[in-house]
């Protein structure tokens, strides 16, 4: 069976722990969704020069984030990793060169949405990396290599914020901010569309689009999972909220065969 792709919004590393919404969301999708072998997941929260991925057999949890009450410091999320599914993205990756890092583990953009979609933590893990310095195209590129995995039973997992100003953040977040709700609706009508063009060029959109996406990192891991888009996959938009200037919206891509858990959407 070939596995979905998943886009998820993560937000507050407290959607981690806290019962809301969104994380209710991941807790029934992680119920609904096909088992995958393995996961591959693409965080906003690991950029490096030139790409890399955890090759660790096991990664530690990593709390990249300061000032949050002590049981979100103390969460762990021990799955295992993969190393053989390591050298499979190297080699998918080819000709570009692709590190296989020891030192990494997994980041809160991954375990945050992990831990309440899989809360058993016994699906191995791995995390390809951002490289910086790459426009929009690029990513698109290098993440249509990674199509085969799908059919290989793994999960590929992007996860950022397609809209994301911490420094326009004002309290209280159940307001968005105007500019934000229209480039989320605009990004809405591209996904729909599946026009993929104008979401790998966001730096030519202007003002309002800079202020959504002021630093790349939370906006390039959607690109990663709408490479993998086919004429097979039906789209479903969930979580679709703007939280000020945040938005969840999160994007499932499955194909119609087997979307068996799409009316729960
Ligand atoms: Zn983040």
């Amino acid at each position: 069976m070939r596995q979905p792709v998943l886009f998820v919004g993560h937000g507050s590393p407290m959607n981690a722990i806290e019962d809301n919404a969104f994380r209710r969301e991941w807790q029934r999708l992680g119920q609904l969704l096909p088992r995958p072998r393995a996961i591959l997941v693409v965080s906003a929260h690991w950029e490096t020069q030139g790409v890399a991925v955890t090759a660790s057999a096991q990664p530690r949890t990593i709390h990249d984030f300061g000032g949050f009450p002590p049981e979100l410091h103390a969460a762990q999320y021990p799955a295992p990793g993969d190393p053989a599914l390591a050298l499979r993205v190297a080699e998918l990756l080819a000709p570009e060169t692709v590190v296989q890092d020891s030192r990494w583990g997994l980041d809160h953009g991954a375990w945050s949405v992990l831990l309440p979609m899989f809360p058993a933590a016994d699906i191995p893990v791995v995390q390809l990396s951002l490289a910086r310095d790459h426009d929009g195209p690029w990513h698109y590129n290098l993440a249509q290599r990674l199509a085969p995995l799908r059919d290989e039973g793994v999960l590929i997992l992007a996860s950022g914020d397609m809209v994301h100003n911490l420094a326009l953040l004002r309290w209280p977040l159940d307001k968005a901010e105007p500019w934000a709700e229209r480039m989320q609706t605009q990004f809405n009508q591209w996904l729909v569309a599946g026009d993929h063009v104008p979401l790998q060029h966001v730096d030519r959109l202007g003002h309002e689009a800079r202020l959504a996406i002021p630093t790349p990192e939370h906006y390039l891991p959607l690109l990663y999972a709408l490479a993998l888009q086919t004429d097979e996959d039906e789209l479903s938009l969930f979580n679709d909220t703007v939280l000020g200037s945040l938005s969840m919206t999160s994007v499932l891509l499955q194909t119609k065969t087997t979307q068996s858990f799409r009316q729960a959407i």
